[in-house]
């Protein structure tokens, strides 16, 4: 039977597509991100201790007020906003559905979205899905800062929300100040709402943690989403929020009870118990993979890759310009077939790709991981 698709342009995820193909080839996969090392040791426990306690049966709706709560004590920890847990925090499976349901909850037919590219893969079908459509401008290489010059420019009257991401996937970049007040105030002025993926809040190195927390006049126009995947090493325990003010956070409830409804209930009391318990792991994330970092750089000494800044997530980009002149989804599947490292191309993540030859290499590896990778890497 032939049905007429609601997203004909909308293929498998690169992270899919590039993980299949490192195990075929039995490659290192430096390609979607998670990490090859084992949870923190109280944390499984704590779950194992729960799951035989019997929490084992729907969480409310909102997420366990236990944790709801752990994460309003850590965003005033980390950047002194008062969060209400009762109406301001949401529990998701996964900050891919929270970003679903707050686009779900505010998109409607004929509205339009601004996207900076490289953008995640998963927003644009969301808006999609929801009837909105997207303008796609490009943050400026070589640093990948965003033109808010040409952002405030493009707003149009149908414009109904922004969408950024900060530390940034693919490119490893963090907002600034600056950004951060430049996004402030054209939000305000041209009465736009944001979404604010900040699943890499922890994962900054040489820097302070930013986020939209800590601007009021953003706060209350935002739904921050994050993720205990990746500030737990757990990325498929699917378990990630949204805070917003209750107005907000109202409306994307009414979508996310008929979504998942709710998320698995024990790995949310055992989370709750390492933010009480264990919260120095968390202020101790940016200085833990700033170390593989370093390593990664430090292995890819005298390869011809050159690595590209990074300021946080677990991600570095490559330029291979020097290595090869294939697109760069071509070069993948080279690197993962004959050299045995998968990567993933950069312009994946673009409505119209640059002219460049990049891939993203994933670092949150056990050293060895990343010195084989490196090794090689550094045959070319
Ligand atoms: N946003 C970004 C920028 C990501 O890199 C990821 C995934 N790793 C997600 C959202 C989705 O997070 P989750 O696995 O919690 O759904
Ligand atoms: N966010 C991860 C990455 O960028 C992958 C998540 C996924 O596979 N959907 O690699």
């Amino acid at each position: 039977m032939k049905i007429n698709s609601k997203l004909p342009h909308v293929g498998t995820t690169i992270f899919s597509v590039m993980s299949a193909l490192a195990n075929e080839n039995k490659a290192i996969n430096l390609s979607q991100g998670f990490p090859d090392f084992a949870a923190s040791e109280y944390l499984l426990e704590r779950l194992n201790y729960h799951a035989t306690a019997g929490r084992n049966q729907y969480a409310p709706m909102n997420g366990v007020p236990e944790l709801r709560e752990a994460i309003a004590d850590l965003i005033g920890d980390c950047y002194g906003r008062k969060v209400d847990a009762e109406t301001e925090i949401t529990l998701a499976s996964g900050a891919t559905e929270a970003l679903f349901v707050a686009v779900q909850a505010i998109i409607r037919p004929g509205d339009d979205v601004i996207l900076l590219d490289p953008a995640y893969d998963s927003y644009e079908p969301a808006i999609t899905l929801a009837g909105g459509s997207c303008t796609r401008l490009s943050l400026v290489p070589p640093r990948y800062q965003p033109d808010w010059q040409q952002i405030e420019d493009s707003i149009k009257p149908n414009t109904r929300l922004i969408m950024v991401n900060s530390p940034h996937n693919p490119t490893a970049t963090a907002f600034t100040d600056s950004d951060w007040r430049e996004l402030e105030r054209i939000a305000d002025k041209h009465n736009l709402l944001v979404i604010s993926d900040e699943v890499y809040e922890h994962i900054v190195f040489e820097r302070e943690r930013n986020s939209a927390h800590r601007y009021p006049g953003l706060a209350e126009r935002t739904f921050v989403v994050s993720s205990f995947g990746k500030t737990f090493h757990v990325t498929g325990w699917k378990l990630g929020y949204c805070v917003a003010p209750p107005a907000l956070s109202e409306e994307f409830r009414k979508v996310h009870q008929f979504v998942t409804f709710t998320s698995f209930t024990p790995a949310q009391y055992a989370v709750a118990d390492m933010l009480t318990e264990k919260r120095d792991e968390v202020h101790a994330l940016g200085a833990f993979y700033q170390r593989k970092r370093d390593c990664f750089i430090h292995a890819m000494r005298g390869s011809r890759f050159e690595l590209l800044p990074s300021a946080g997530t677990y991600f570095v980009l490559a330029d291979y310009s020097a290595l090869s002149d294939l697109n760069d989804v071509d070069y993948c599947h080279q690197l993962t077939r004959e050299h045995g490292v998968a990567a993933i191309p950069l312009s994946v993540f673009y409505e119209t790709p640059p002219e460049s030859r990049i891939v993203r290499f994933c670092f949150a590896k056990r050293e060895q991981t990343l010195i084989d990778a490196a090794a090689r890497l550094k045959t070319l």
